[in-house]
């Protein structure tokens, strides 16, 4: 990726430190996604490795996995599957147990929302610890889906979440680090 877009994208993410608590730097994606030039190359970005390949589905975490994801859907013509919170989907679903920084919490998509050997890409703002993204590869898998990779705009490299990823053999990439 060239230096401009990678200048375009940081300076377009705003830092809060001690939120939700001290101590940590929340990089809050909403002030990029407000700026209609960082918002299209941020999409164009994680979208062209893909461009012209068979894509079934894209994944999108919530809630910022879904702004994400479904404009990487629309630019790919593939379809959206929201993976959300515990007790938020009304259709029969399949749920995981994912660890946190601190604690373990519930996630789940609808039973029917994944063909098996479907080709699917997973999209979320930001890796940190990978304990998200793994409960929800582990979701995706658990349905057959045919994971081609996990996108997501930031990566915190010190937490380990690429890793843990690249661990289960699945494709990371991700646009921007913070330290
Ligand atoms: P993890 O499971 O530790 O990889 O955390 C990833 C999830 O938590 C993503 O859905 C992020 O949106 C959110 N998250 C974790 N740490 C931060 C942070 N420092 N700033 C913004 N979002 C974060």
């Amino acid at each position: 990726m060239d230096q401009t877009l990678k200048e375009t994208l940081l300076g377009s993410i705003r830092t809060i430190p001690d939120y939700p608590k001290p101590g940590i730097l929340f990089r809050d994606i909403t002030t990029l996604l407000g700026n209609a030039k960082a918002f299209r190359r941020a999409v164009d970005e994680l979208v062209h490795p893909y461009a012209g390949m068979k894509v079934d589905q894209i994944a999108g975490i919530e809630a910022r996995g879904f702004i994400l994801g479904g404009a990487v859907a629309h630019q790919l013509s593939a379809g959206f599957v929201p993976i959300r919170k515990k007790g938020k989907l009304p259709y029969d679903t399949v749920h995981v147990t994912y660890s946190l920084e601190y604690g373990v919490d519930e996630m789940e998509m609808h039973k029917d929302a994944i063909t098996s050997g479907q080709k699917v890409i997973l999209v979320d703002d930001l890796i940190a610890t990978g304990g998200t993204a793994e409960g929800a590869v582990k979701l995706l898998r658990g349905m057959g889906a045919d994971i081609i990779a996990a996108c997501f705009v930031i990566d915190l490299p010190d937490l380990g979440g690429r890793k843990k990823l690249e661990d289960l053999g699945v494709t990371v990439r991700t646009l921007v680090e913070f330290e």
